[in-house]
């Protein structure tokens, strides 16, 4: 990943991302916001108990990394629905879900994070982008797989030609599942270790590759939010903390 600072705030890029100008995005550190501890401090989510100033304020100085457009949210639900966006501004009410898809340019997906996997799309062929949460509830309902029969469906995209990049989140060292017998179904068993900790970022890279994105254009952030809570929130990790942000976009003038 591309470390970049801007407005005295941190956020990383995919570096496949990253070379093409049609693609607006970034996985935003927890740092450079005005929430109080411990929501310290760019806390995306009104639902955690943060003051929704200070969460207006936080969001506010990320659109402004994009040129101030405007920034969608979901209310997440840890289920499957996916969302198109194509209005010009936010309704005041986020709408459940748990993917938001756009071919509109001037728009910027975002999905607020504190263990969870954001999982990006870019189809640069077509000019669609996706930005999906993925916790291991996403995981086992194939979350990655329903979006991206969505932006076959609606807009026509040759999954071969997705980029995709899986964001910082509960890694391989941290993930563990002592009910995994309850919680997760046999197939996802053989990517566990000794410890009953699993790897979800294997298993959203196979995701995508059962889906049809190409094993070469999918990057894995190998960050783990647990271990590295100087830079992200973890609800593992912290219990009661923020959410970071990841967003993705299409400018609307396309940039040479
Ligand atoms: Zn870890």
């Amino acid at each position: 990943m591309i470390q970049t600072t801007q407005n005295s705030l941190t956020f990383f890029k995919f570096s496949h991302l990253a070379r093409y100008p049609g693609v607006l995005h970034g996985i935003f550190a927890r740092t450079g916001g005005i929430s109080s501890p411990p929501f310290d401090s760019l806390n995306m989510s009104t639902s955690v108990g943060d003051t929704p100033e200070a969460v207006g304020q936080n969001r506010r100085a990320v659109a402004a990394c994009f040129g101030n457009r405007p920034l969608f949210f979901l209310n997440q639900v840890h289920k499957t629905g996916v969302h198109v966006v194509d209005a010009a501004a936010p309704a005041p009410k986020q709408p459940d879900g748990d993917a938001l898809v756009t071919a509109t340019p001037g728009l910027l997906l975002g999905i607020k994070l504190a263990d969870c996997q954001a999982v990006l799309l870019y189809d640069p062929v077509k000019n669609v982008a996706a930005n999906i949460h993925s916790g291991w509830r996403g995981s086992v309902a194939d979350i990655i797989g329903i979006t991206i029969k969505t932006l076959t469906q609606r807009f026509g995209v040759n999954p071969a030609d997705i980029l995709a990049g899986i964001g910082p989140s509960l890694g391989p060292c941290c993930a563990e599942f002592v009910n995994y017998k309850n919680e997760l179904p046999p197939p996802f068993w053989k990517y566990k270790d000794k410890s009953n900790r699993f790897d979800f970022w294997q298993i959203s890279r196979h995701q995508l590759m059962a889906a049809g994105v190409p094993e070469a254009h999918i990057e894995i952030a190998g960050l783990c939010t647990r271990c590295r809570t100087d830079l992200f929130f973890s609800y593992r990790g912290e219990g009661r903390t923020g959410r970071f942000a990841a967003v993705i976009g299409m400018p609307d003038k396309t940039l040479k």
